[in-house]
């Protein structure tokens, strides 16, 4: 797999955010069940230090959620790995995430050759995020909108991975996914929620599998600077 990524000095880390750090979280989550090689490799390649606040990135390369700020979080690589897996099943090209946070998801699908659309409702997140594609040279497509509208402008996506939890899957997200394509999006209670994995079919049915509990922030409603 290329890697689309610029990497300067400090995306190679030192220490705690060394290459060997990083293949040992590799290794965890191989031994967890992720299987798909080019994910792995884009987890190796992505320096999701550069992600966290730097009092932080000593902590970057455990298999954690951390804090990013306004009370939101950057998912656990685990988890970022088992959505990508199963987005790649549809071998996509353009992709849409809802939630982009510190941006580390959407820069391990940039990694992988996608074409990637992101929306976040927090401006000052979206602001950061942006600065970080561009210091790695990710070419990502952002905006700050609520995205429980999606980006109907830009669709339909080949797949869409929504990153903060909903009581219920949202329509207009389902209705911007092509034909073949994979929603992959937590769905339940604000303290646990069911990975659901859905396909739309030809005939535009859509099928779906559950891929286990996860904890995200919620799904909001709105935007804020
Ligand atoms: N994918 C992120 C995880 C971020 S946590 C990462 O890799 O870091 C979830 C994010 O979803 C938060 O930044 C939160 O502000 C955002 N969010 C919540 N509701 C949203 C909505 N309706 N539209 C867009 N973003 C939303």
């Amino acid at each position: 797999m290329s890697v689309r990524m610029r990497l300067q000095p400090e995306a190679i880390g030192s220490g705690l955010t060394s290459q060997r750090v990083r293949d040992r979280l590799v290794e965890r989550l191989r031994e967890n069940g992720i299987r798909d090689e080019r994910v792995l490799n884009a987890i190796r390649t992505v320096p999701r230090h550069l992600f966290i606040d730097e009092v932080l990135a000593s902590r970057a390369y455990e298999d954690t959620a951390l804090p990013i700020g306004q009370g939101q979080t950057i998912s656990q690589p685990w988890v970022v790995a088992r959505m990508t897996e199963a987005l790649l099943a549809c071998e996509p090209k353009k992709v849409l995430e809802i939630g982009t946070g510190s941006g580390y998801q959407a820069a391990v699908l940039a990694a992988l050759g996608l074409e990637v659309h992101t929306v976040e409702r927090i401006g000052e997140l979206l602001r950061t995020a942006r600065k970080r594609f561009r210091q790695l040279g990710l070419n990502i497509r952002s905006k700050h909108d609520d995205g429980r509208i999606g980006w109907p402008e830009n669709g339909p996506f080949d797949a869409i991975i929504v990153t903060a939890a909903a009581p219920a899957l949202v329509d207009a997200l389902t209705e911007q996914l092509a034909v073949g394509g994979i929603l992959v999006a937590p769905v339940g209670a604000a303290n646990s929620q069911s990975l659901l994995c859905l396909q739309r079919d030809a005939d535009g049915r859509i099928t779906q599998q559950t891929l286990g509990p996860v904890v995200f922030v919620p799904l909001l409603s709105g935007m804020v600077d």
